[in-house]
């Protein structure tokens, strides 16, 4: 929990903290389900279906996140529980982190880094790189954080191509109905959007080997869009050419065999973690606390904005309750 989104939250509100529980959760839940009217989730824990059910008077899920997938939609709406996420005040972070990661995959900065700080530098010259500008970007989901990639690789000269649900024809970036054809046609893949029943494993064995050794995955999404042995094993195989990984199938658990790769660069779900986007984020959760309890309209309610924070299962099939204001 960030300091300042708990602090907020006890000023406010009866704060229950469940994770000083985790050996006594059962009971903890049987003494006080009675009593909570809200959760708020994270991208690592959200409100399960047990959650919800052992909770009979929760009203709304307020998450620290854009991503909804630990959160059980459907159990939400069948209950008439109310969702909120956080969108848009992150999306310049994450644009900005995936950039980074691009970069650093692409030119070698920590395995550079390395050299230095280890003083092989004195033995010669370190080895050559590979050129971002102009680079052909193809992106999986131009929602409002691949629109915000999209515009970033542009001003490197790089063409941008996107496979989303629907088409975008205002933006001007080439569309493909599939992913499999959007790999063939770039050489930096960047997934950017949400993780649901469609999108889970998206990045398969057979996309991994369209983009080839040549290929860069970047991951900004969430870790189960990858099948992530396949990854490793392509990596190790020398069948794709790197990868930039903010996040990991099985967070905070990260393969070892990536550890010791030179051509990947592995951070550690760090998307929107800048005091400015985190106390951005945290006074949106506060402010839809605070709209729900008030009976006002939430600030942000989950699908608010141009596609929808979604999650299993598939987004359209969960009709979202108000606009976003
Ligand atoms: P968004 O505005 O809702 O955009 C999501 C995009 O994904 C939309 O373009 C949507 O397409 C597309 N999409 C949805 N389902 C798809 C499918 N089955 N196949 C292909 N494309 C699909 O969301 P956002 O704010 O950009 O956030 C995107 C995701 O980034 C979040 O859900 C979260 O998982 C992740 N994220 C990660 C971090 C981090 O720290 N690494 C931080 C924030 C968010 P249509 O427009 O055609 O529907």
């Amino acid at each position: 929990m960030f300091d300042y989104l708990e602090e907020q939250l006890e000023k406010k509100f009866k704060l229950y903290k469940l994770w000083e529980f985790s050996e006594q959760k059962e009971e903890f839940l049987k003494e006080n389900s009675s009593l909570i009217r809200a959760v708020v989730g994270n991208t690592s824990i959200g409100a399960s279906s047990e959650l919800i059910d052992s909770l009979p008077k929760l009203e709304i899920v307020s998450s620290f996140s854009v991503g909804l997938d630990k959160i059980d939609l459907k159990k939400c709406k069948e209950k008439g529980i109310k969702v909120s996420n956080t969108p848009d005040v992150l999306t310049d972070d994450v644009a900005d982190l995936a950039i980074a990661l691009i970069l650093t995959t692409l030119r070698k900065i920590c395995e550079s880094d390395r050299y230095v700080r280890s003083g092989l530098w004195k033995n010669g010259d370190f080895k050559l790189s590979t050129k971002f500008t102009g680079k052909s970007v193809g992106i999986v989901g131009l929602g409002r954080i691949g629109t915000a990639i999209a515009k970033r690789a542009e001003a490197f000269n790089c063409t941008i191509s996107y496979f989303s649900r629907s088409e975008k024809p205002c933006t001007g970036y080439k569309y493909y109905s599939n992913i499999l054809e959007l790999t063939t046609n770039c050489q930096i893949l960047v997934v950017a959007c949400p993780l649901t029943e469609d999108t889970h494993h998206i990045v398969n064995r057979k996309v991994i080997d369209t983009l080839g050794p040549e290929g860069v995955i970047i991951n900004i999404g969430r870790g189960a869009h990858i099948d992530e042995p396949e990854l490793v094993l392509a990596l190790v195989e020398g069948r794709l050419g790197g990868a930039g990984l903010d996040v990991y199938e099985n967070e905070p658990d990260v393969p070892e065999t990536l550890f010791g790769l030179d051509n990947v660069v592995l951070v550690p779900h760090i998307g929107s973690d800048t005091w400015e986007t985190s106390k951005a984020m945290a006074d949106l959760v506060i402010g839809n606390l605070d709209a729900h309890f008030s009976n006002q309209p939430l600030l942000s309610p989950s699908g608010s904005g141009r596609a929808g924070g979604s999650v299993y299962p598939s987004n359209r099939e969960y009709s979202h309750e108000q606009p976003y204001h």
